[in-house]
């Protein structure tokens, strides 16, 4: 299936079978927002229960807290958002359509990128079980060719955008004959930069309402926060603070659905180290983030890292884990070497002191810091783009199946009496109720049994249980595997332990290791 139709379906799947509705959309909707379904709200509930257990559950030094959404103004002064958050913006003078200039580069490279990944899968054709891709990538001249292009266009727009240089941001889409994706025209007006955030008012009167913003990022809530936890749960250096929860940004390019939206949800952790050890941690964490992505077996080839030739200012390291989308590799989680930067700005516009003392070295010191940044929606589009597949079976015929890692699926088993009498209803229902103490299940008596296999399928569930006539007289139930279909005769007894020998999370976090 071509990358567009692939992704055609993920979104029509995701609202189809309960997952992702357009926000107000009978009102025709609100451009990147979008609503968390029934299925949707289980499967991202799981997303961020996975991280926070790895992060929080499984460190002895890294704990949770919940920010609010409002902060005091100076914090966005300080932290340099009101100044320099803000994107690249061009416009075409013809379409009237507004991009992101840095958007139009980084697309126009994917598209050689798309002409490296053809000339290897030619080659894989032609060499067969003898190709090694290593090799032919790193030695191949056409292929070593493009690299480079890639290579020389990304390094140059960093450096411009590094130093502020908007207009050779304007002439690289020149000399590159960039066109807009929609018209096709290559009228371009000056690339003028956009300030993200967007503001709200604090307070009923109009002389007293206080200017506030909708916060860009959930990491500054841990900044300011830093000395408090520190302190009341005794913290000692290096420690981590990690929190989940909203965050806006009004993006000029929204579009990919919950790729790029304007009210988005980060899962967050700065981690405070002592200055000067900053390199290791920055390796530990992309070894961590990356175990914990791969620990949910989405296949080991579609991660990369991409490091930043432009650093944002608080940075001294930074690198991107980015993921094989239905469009391409995209940036899905951030590791940042944020150095001193953010707790000394907050020192100075808050004139509180916010040092740690080392007991060891007897002496204070303002922490390093390190962070994990990762989306939960472009997790769940991660995770769920990927698990989409239709698959022809042995007959030749095709069902459409969301192989969801178990452990995030939001429904876990259905429970399905063959028919709709004889007392198996009744067998089904006793099911439900001693496993809904443990799992999400669901009970389904509609259609033949068949359909209903491939409704279950479609929807993610990895478990179907049919109670039929046989259980009547002996207590079995066949369970069947959503991925392999296979099925089996068990005991009653025996479905809670078949159940969460797969989806408990010990079981795939285990993998980290
Ligand atoms: P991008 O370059 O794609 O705009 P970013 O570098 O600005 O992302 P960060 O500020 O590092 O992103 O945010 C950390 C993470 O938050 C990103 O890796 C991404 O997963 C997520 N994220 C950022 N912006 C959005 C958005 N508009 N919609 C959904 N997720 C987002």
């Amino acid at each position: 299936m071509a990358n567009e139709d692939q992704f055609k379906k993920v979104i029509s799947h995701a609202k189809e079978y309960g997952y992702v509705f357009q926000s107000s959309e009978i009102y025709d909707g609100l451009s990147a927002v979008y609503d968390y379904a029934q299925n949707g709200a289980e499967l991202k509930k799981n997303i961020r229960d996975y991280w926070w257990k790895a992060m929080v559950q499984m460190n002895e030094n890294i704990v949770g807290i919940d920010a609010a959404i409002f902060m005091h103004p100076t914090t966005w002064k300080a932290s340099g958002h009101v100044d320099a958050f803000s994107d690249p913006l061009i416009d075409n003078k013809d379409s009237k359509k507004r991009y992101r200039a840095d958007v139009l580069v980084e697309d126009y490279c994917a598209k050689i990128e798309n002409k490296i990944e053809k000339e290897v899968k030619k080659a894989a054709k032609r060499f067969g079980d003898a190709f090694n891709k290593e090799e032919f990538v790193s030695t191949n001249g056409r292929v070593l060719g493009y690299q480079e292009k890639i290579d020389s266009i990304l390094k140059r727009l960093g450096q411009s955008l590094e130093k502020e240089d908007l207009a050779d941001v304007k002439a690289l889409i020149e000399e590159l004959e960039i066109a807009d994706p929609l018209s096709g025209s290559r009228n371009w007006t000056e690339v003028k930069q956009f300030n993200l955030m967007f503001g709200t008012k604090l307070g009923a009167s109009a002389e007293s309402a206080m200017d506030l913003y909708l916060r860009p990022e959930t990491a500054q809530g841990i900044f300011v926060n830093f000395l408090n936890v520190q302190k009341t749960g005794r913290m000692k250096i290096p420690f981590g603070i990690a929190q989940t929860g909203k965050a806006f940004r009004n993006e000029i390019v929204a579009r990919q659905f919950i790729f790029r939206m304007r009210e988005f949800e980060q899962m967050e952790m700065q981690f405070f180290i002592k200055p000067g050890t900053q390199k290791e941690w920055f390796e530990h964490w992309k070894d961590a983030r990356l175990k914990w992505h791969k620990s949910l077996g989405m296949g080991d080839e579609n991660y990369r890292f991409h490091d930043h030739e432009k650093l944002a200012h608080y940075a001294d390291a930074a690198t991107d884990i980015e993921f094989k989308f239905p469009f391409g590799f995209k940036e899905l989680e951030g590791i940042h070497s944020r150095t001193d930067f953010d707790l000394k700005q907050h020192e100075e516009f808050s004139g509180k002191k916010l040092q740690y003392f080392d007991h060891e070295d007897n002496a204070s010191y303002i922490p390093y810091v390190l962070e994990t940044s990762i989306g939960l929606d472009r997790m769940f589009l991660a995770v769920f783009s990927n698990s989409l597949e239709d698959e022809t079976l042995d007959d030749g015929s095709v069902r459409t199946v969301l192989k969801l890692p178990a452990v995030l699926a939001p429904t876990k088993a259905a429970v399905l009496p063959l028919i709709k009498r004889d007392g198996l209803p009744e067998i089904a229902r006793e099911i439900i109720e001693d496993l809904k103490w443990d799992f999400n299940v669901i009970y389904d008596e509609k259609d033949a049994v068949g359909r209903r296999y491939r409704r279950q399928d479609a929807a993610g569930t990895p478990f179907c249980i049919t109670v039929d006539h046989d259980t009547l007289n002996d207590n079995t139930v066949t369970i069947r595997h959503r991925d392999t279909m296979e099925q089996q005769r068990v005991k009653i007894e025996d479905l809670r332990a078949i159940i969460k020998k797969e989806v408990d999370v010990k079981h795939w976090l285990m993998k980290m290791k």
